[in-house]
């Protein structure tokens, strides 16, 4: 049996339901692009960076963001005092392709079944923040890694529906307001994997979800 997909009937009965998805909800069509690449190379508005609470760098995604961008990075990153898990600073792009990074500090998995119900919200929440973030910033293109999924151990499957499924719900709650004063929407999210099993995840659990909308 693929581990991955013991968590599916948890996700459909209880996280999603706290999301509230509505009924009869008009249909709107949303493009997330999945791909394979190093996010610090994505030429867009916005990067999402995976990083700890103290936002002062680390492995991973978040080594290679602050790599990339240069030291300035640390020194704004150090000025915010940190950031809760499940929350979204903003930050300068320095020398990476995009203008802007959001940090968010996703959930660490664990054993504990109910903090594993405290994970899954809290991995929602990193997706809504980011985008609520970039929506207020009036952008157009974001990028996300896959939160969660490397050091902090969340299962993939279940990290990719809960991405997934939490953009969905935020551009059909949100899609009416993302309009910034000069008229431009946030109409490009990319998540961004390192590997060509992190694509297949995500490219099915996108194909789920828009079978699950029709
Ligand atoms: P976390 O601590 O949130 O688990 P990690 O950085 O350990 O963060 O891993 C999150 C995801 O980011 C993993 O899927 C990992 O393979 C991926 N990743 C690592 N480096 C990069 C990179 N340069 N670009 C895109 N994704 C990356």
């Amino acid at each position: 049996m693929d581990k991955t997909n013991q968590y599916d009937e948890t996700i459909n009965n209880d996280l999603f339901s706290t999301i509230g998805r509505e009924t009869n909800e008009p249909s709107i069509s949303i493009d997330i692009n999945i791909l394979k690449d190093d996010i610090t190379k994505r030429e867009v508005d916005i990067i999402v960076n995976a990083g700890h609470e103290d936002l002062t760098g680390g492995g991973g995604v978040d080594g290679a963001i602050h790599k990339a961008a240069g030291h300035q990075l640390l020194g704004e990153c150090l000025n915010l005092y940190g950031c809760g898990e499940g929350e979204a600073r903003l930050t300068g792009g320095y020398n990476l392709p995009a203008k802007y990074i959001i940090h968010t500090v996703g959930p660490i998995w664990s054993p504990n079944k109910e903090k594993q119900e405290q994970a899954k919200r809290v991995l929602s929440n990193c997706y809504k923040s980011c985008l609520e973030i970039a929506e207020r910033q009036g952008m157009k293109s974001i990028a996300f890694p896959c939160i969660s999924t490397g050091a902090f151990c969340f299962p993939k499957k279940l990290a990719a529906q809960i991405a997934i499924h939490t953009i969905y719900e935020w551009f059909h709650r949100y899609i009416g307001n993302i309009k910034n004063t000069e008229g431009c929407y946030l109409d490009v999210v990319e998540i961004v994997c390192f590997s060509d099993e992190d694509v297949d995840i995500y490219e099915q659990v996108v194909k789920d979800e828009e079978a699950s909308r029709f």
